[in-house]
C-alpha cells in the first residue's frame, strides 16, 4: 500500500507544533510576551503554508496572503525586540505598513496584474522587520546570542527582499521579473530563506531562555535589595581556601537603628543601598551580611593596602548625604579588617575582621581597627580615624 504525504500538510502540522511548543513555554515560565509572539508568528507561517497551498489562486486566498505575509513579520519584530527588550516598533513605521498593506487590498479589488498585487505587502514586511533590525544594530550592548540573531535577521529581510520579484512562482505562477532560475528559487533560495527563519525563531527562544535562567540566577546569588552577593554565596566563597593573600573588611552602619526611628524604613532602605553602592566599587567579592552589615573580600592586597581602602570607604560615607534626610546629617560606618595568607581559609580572616569590627564601636565607632596579625584569639589594635 502506498501511503502520500502532502509537504504542505506535513509543514503545517510542524510549524503549528513548534508555534504550540511556544505557547506552553511561554505558560510554563509565566516568561513576558516574546514566546506568545513567536507562537502568533509561527501560527501565521502555518497558516500561510495551507493558503498557498489550496487557495493561492482564489481572490480570498490573495487577500488572506496580503494580510499574513506582512504580520508574519509584525509578530516576529514584536518577538525580537520583547527577547532585546527593545521599545515596541515606532507609530509612523507602523502607518507605513498599514498603508501597503491596504495599497495591495486595493490592488487585488481592482484586478490589477498578480505582479503588482504582491508588491505593496511584501515591502510592508520588508519595512517592519528593517526597522526592528535596525534597532537591532544600534543596541549600545550585544552578547553572542544577540549578534547570532542580527546576523539571521539580516540574511532573512536579504532572503525578503530578492522574493520580492520572484513572489508569483510561490503561487504558481510565472514572474515578468524571474531574477534566477525557478528551479534554483524552489530547490535552493527557499530552502536558505526557511534556514534563517528557523534560526530565527531557535535564537529567539534561546535568548528567551538564557535571560530568564540568568534572571533566576542573580536572584539566587544576589541581595535583592543591594544586589550585592547574599549571605548563602558569600559564606561558600569564605569556605574555599584562598589562593592568593588578600584580605577581609567587615563593615556596619553606625547607628542605624536611629535612621529607621527618625526617618523611616523606606529612607533607611535608600541609605542601606548607598552604602551597598559604595562598597561595590572596591572588592571582587562583596556581600551583604544581614541588616546592615557587609563584607569584602580583597585579593593581592596586604593589611596596610586594604586599612586605606576601607579608610576610603569610611570617609566616602562619612560626607555622603541622603537627599531623604538632607544635607544636616552626616552619618558614619565603623570597619574591622583582617589580613589572609594563601591557603587559609577566607573565613578565619573574617572572624577576625568581625571581632576588630566590634573594637571599632566600642572604641567610639566612625572609625576602623586592624586584627593583630600574630594574634589567633582576636584582640585587634587600634587605627584611629
Ligand atoms: P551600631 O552602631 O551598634 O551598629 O547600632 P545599629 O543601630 O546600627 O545596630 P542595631 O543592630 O541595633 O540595629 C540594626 C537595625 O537595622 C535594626 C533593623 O531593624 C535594621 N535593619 C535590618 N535590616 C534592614 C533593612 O533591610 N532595611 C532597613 N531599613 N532596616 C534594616
Ligand atoms: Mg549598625
Ligand atoms: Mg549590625
Amino acid at each position: 500500500m502506498e501511503v502520500t504525504v502532502d509537504l504542505s500538510l506535513m509543514v503545517f502540522a510542524i510549524i503549528m507544533g513548534l508555534g504550540l511548543c511556544c505557547l506552553f513555554v511561554h505558560y510554563a515560565l509565566q516568561s513576558g510576551s516574546a514566546l506568545a509572539w513567536l507562537a502568533a508568528t509561527m501560527v501565521d507561517v502555518g497558516i500561510e503554508t495551507l493558503v498557498i497551498r489550496f487557495a493561492a489562486e482564489t481572490a480570498v486566498g490573495m487577500i488572506a496572503l496580503s494580510l499574513l505575509v506582512p504580520f508574519a513579520y509584525f509578530f516576529a519584530t514584536h518577538a525580537v525586540r520583547q527577547a532585546m527588550s527593545l521599545n515596541e516598533t515606532g507609530r509612523r513605521v507602523k502607518a507605513i505598513f498599514g498603508a501597503l498593506i491596504s495599497l495591495s487590498l486595493l490592488l487585488i479589488a481592482i484586478r490589477a496584474p498578480l505582479f503588482l498585487q504582491c508588491i505593496p505587502f511584501q515591502l510592508a514586511a520588508i519595512v517592519i522587520f528593517f526597522d526592528t533590525i535596525k534597532s537591532v544594530w544600534l543596541m549600545r550592548s550585544r552578547d553572542l546570542l544577540g549578534t547570532a540573531l542580527l546576523f539571521l535577521c539580516s540574511g532573512s529581510l536579504l532572503g525578503l527582499v530578492i522574493r520580492v520579484p520572484m513572489f508569483p512562482l510561490v503561487l504558481g505562477q510565472p514572474t515578468p521579473f524571474p531574477i534566477m532560475e525557478p528551479l534554483t528559487f524552489e530547490q535552493v533560495f527557499m530552502h536558505c530563506l526557511s534556514f534563517f527563519t528557523s534560526g530565527l525563531a531557535l535564537i529567539v527562544v534561546a535568548k528567551i531562555v538564557g535571560d530568564l535562567l540568568s534572571g533566576y540566577r542573580q536572584s539566587a546569588e544576589r541581595d535583592p535589595l543591594t544586589g550585592l552577593l547574599n549571605r548563602r554565596v558569600f559564606d561558600e566563597i569564605l569556605d574555599r581556601p584562598a589562593t592568593s593573600p588578600g584580605a577581609v573588611i567587615m563593615a556596619d552602619i553606625d547607628h542605624f537603628k536611629s535612621v529607621n526611628d527618625v526617618y523611616g524604613h523606606a529612607v533607611g532602605d535608600e541609605v542601606i543601598q548607598a552604602f551597598a553602592c559604595i562598597l561595590s566599587h572596591f572588592a571582587d567579592y562583596v556581600g551583604r551580611m544581614g541588616g546592615e552589615e557587609f563584607a569584602l573580600i580583597l585579593h593581592d592586597v596586604d593589611i596596610d593596602a586594604a586599612a586605606e581602602q576601607a579608610e576610603v570607604i569610611r570617609t566616602g560615607f562619612h560626607h555622603y548625604r541622603s537627599p531623604s534626610i538632607g544635607d544636616h546629617v552626616a552619618m558614619s560606618a565603623s570597619f574591622g579588617v583582617a589580613a589572609f595568607e594563601p591557603g587559609q581559609p577566607v573565613r578565619f580572616a573574617l572572624d577576625q575582621a568581625d571581632k576588630a569590627l566590634y573594637a571599632a564601636k566600642s572604641a567610639g565607632r566612625n572609625r576602623l581597627e586592624i586584627a593583630d596579625a600574630t594574634d589567633t584569639v582576636g584582640t585587634s589594635i587600634s587605627k584611629a580615624a
